[in-house]
């Protein structure tokens, strides 16, 4: 598996790394006194080179995370406030397709023990994924709840974009597994941010349940557990809670 991963990993890096290495030469060679075709390529590095970061970023959180998996979280998170702010950073990139994000929370819903950053970066993927395979003029629900039993919190994020072919479903938390290599590359996907998810969401305890219908949309819901002293409702107790 392991053996695998760098194999993809090197794959994915070799690609850009070779666009921008054929750029350079053709930038010294024949196209050195082009105005236009500088321009161009220059642009079209830039492009592959923030490629090249973005992978190298999630690679090194991947391997962040993964090292972490055994420790348990520590913090008191209110999953609203994160939520809230995760989407409020995506925002900018609702732009362009013209998306709604909407977000429901139910009231006095507990804090949970978790790393604040990480489940930052858990929902940041989550609502990216539900804007980059959104539709234009589209909507993403984030609807925050508890369950019945008052024993877990649960976060979907909901879209009416393109859907998932159900075959696919089970495979979408395998690094660099996607539906479409070449849609993702162009909304300027890694292959990584499911499976950043997965780690993330196991790490906490918890549980990612993915529901999607083919032209219609998906539902990622994450959920995670209550700490046993919240279980029968009880007030917060008064420790610091982000
Ligand atoms: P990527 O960087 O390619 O978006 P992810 O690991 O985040 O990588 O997702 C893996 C694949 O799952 C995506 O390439 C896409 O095919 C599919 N996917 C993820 N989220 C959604 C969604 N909300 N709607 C449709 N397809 C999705």
């Amino acid at each position: 598996m392991r053996a695998d991963f760098v194999a993809n990993a090197s794959h994915e890096l070799r690609t850009p790394l070779a666009a921008v290495t054929g750029f350079i030469d053709t930038l010294r060679g024949h196209a050195k006194d082009d105005e236009v075709a500088r321009d161009q390529f220059l642009e079209i590095m830039g492009t592959q080179t923030a490629r090249m970061s973005r992978l190298i970023e999630d690679l090194l959180s991947l391997t962040r995370i993964e090292l972490n998996e055994h420790v348990p979280p520590h913090g008191r998170v209110l999953l609203e406030n994160v939520v809230r702010e995760a989407a409020a950073a995506l925002e900018p990139l609702t732009r362009a397709d013209r998306i709604t994000i909407a977000i429901t929370a139910r009231s006095g819903l507990p804090a949970i023990i978790g790393d604040r950053d990480e489940l930052a970066q858990l929902f940041q993927n989550l609502i990216h994924n539900a804007i980059k395979y959104g539709r234009e003029g589209g909507h993403v629900w984030i609807t925050l709840d508890r369950s019945a039993d008052g024993e877990h919190v649960s976060v979907a994020v909901k879209d009416d974009g393109e859907g998932i072919p159900a075959i696919a479903v089970p495979r979408l938390t395998e690094r660099f597994y996607r539906v479409d290599v070449k849609r993702s590359r162009e909304k300027g996907g890694t292959g990584l941010g499911l499976a950043i998810v997965k780690h993330i969401v196991s790490r906490h305890g918890g549980r990612l349940a993915i529901d999607s219908k083919p032209g219609e949309g998906s539902t990622f819901t994450v959920i995670l557990p209550v700490p046993t002293e919240e279980n029968s409702q009880k007030s917060l107790a008064p420790a610091p809670v982000t």
